[in-house]
């Protein structure tokens, strides 16, 4: 019987838990905040923005939307985050991807202070993780480590395959998962666009991840008995209904399922975990700043 994976389900756990921080860290004065930076008009950032506000609200988090004109100069959004490095009650940046054009990438990933970087992306932060002491964990990794975990499915001694080698899932979650700590100590191979012969790579592992983007990239031909298949992939499909499109992931769900021990599901997989570890870190940094226990 194949578990299929309630990401909604973990997700509102760690909330819940999560709820026992916040108290703890209202009770020594702190109300943990997160500035989001939003530098572009696309309706799809919009959406990740006010549902990032929208989780903080919930969980008593403070939340600050700051909207930069996509046509204003660089120097605009770098003077915007070094006002929030600076201040005392704001403990998470988070710069929406993506940036217009004219904004230099690096630069941005180098502007909020490390101890604020709550997607984990400073170059600091990543050598911290790379290093095995990570500060902050990237939310979308952090998320499917957390998966497994809940599901009772240790990586240790397990031949694991990361499709995806982006600066953001792929990589990380793969340094993660090698790493000699709980939640690691796997045997990672991470395949790309240039892997040769996919499906041998698939076949022969007992965890599949994908963070492609590519729909059906993953089915159940690809597969041994009992693989846990875990699809980070979000992609749009069209499809009849009042929206015009529908999400899937980069798994074939159906033959999949039927090779699978567990699956996660998209939507209601991966992506409620990102949201959770989001607010996780924003805990984690308030903590930390404010010198209270928060016991994560
Ligand atoms: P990127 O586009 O940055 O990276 C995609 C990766 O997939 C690249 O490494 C690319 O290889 C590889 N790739 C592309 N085509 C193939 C192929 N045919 N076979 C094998 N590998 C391939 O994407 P992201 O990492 O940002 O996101 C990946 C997916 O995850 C997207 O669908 C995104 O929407 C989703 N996502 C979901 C989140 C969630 O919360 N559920 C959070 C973040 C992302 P190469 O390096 O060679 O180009």
């Amino acid at each position: 019987m194949t578990d299929v994976i309630d990401g909604n389900a973990v997700a509102a756990s760690i909330r819940d838990d999560l709820t026992d921080s916040v108290a703890t860290l209202k009770d020594a004065g702190v109300t943990p905040k997160l500035a989001t930076v939003l530098m572009n008009d696309k309706q799809a950032s919009e959406t990740y923005i006010s549902m990032k506000q929208r989780d903080c609200e919930e969980l008593g988090i403070g939340a600050e939307d700051v909207r930069i004109d996509p046509d204003a100069p660089a120097e605009e959004l770098f003077d915007t985050v070094a006002d929030l490095n600076a201040r005392e009650d704001v403990h998470g940046i988070l710069v929406q991807d993506p940036t217009p054009d004219h904004v230099s990438d690096e630069r941005v990933l180098s502007a909020v202070d490390p101890a604020k970087d709550v997607d984990g992306f400073h170059p600091e932060n990543v050598g911290k993780l790379v290093g095995g002491n990570a500060r902050f964990k990237p939310c979308t990794p952090h998320g499917v480590q957390k998966l497994l975990e809940h599901e009772g499915v240790d990586p240790e001694g397990k031949d694991v395959v990361v499709v995806g080698r982006s600066n953001i899932v792929g990589k990380p979650l793969a340094n993660l998962l090698m790493q000699k700590a709980d939640g690691g100590n796997a045997t990672v191979t991470l395949c790309h666009s240039r892997t040769d012969d996919l499906a041998a790579h698939t076949r022969r592992a007992d965890i599949v991840i994908s963070a492609v983007g590519v729909v059906d990239l993953v089915d159940g031909s690809m597969l041994s008995e009992d693989t846990v298949v875990i699809d980070v992939g979000i992609n749009r499909v069209d499809a009849d209904n009042d929206k015009g499109y529908r999400l899937t992931g980069d798994v074939d769900f159906e033959s999949a399922k039927e090779k699978a021990s567990a699956i996660t599901p998209v939507p209601g997989g991966v992506g409620p975990m990102t949201r959770a570890m989001l607010l996780y870190n924003t805990v984690k940094a308030a903590g930390e700043q404010a010198g209270v226990d928060v016991d994560l």
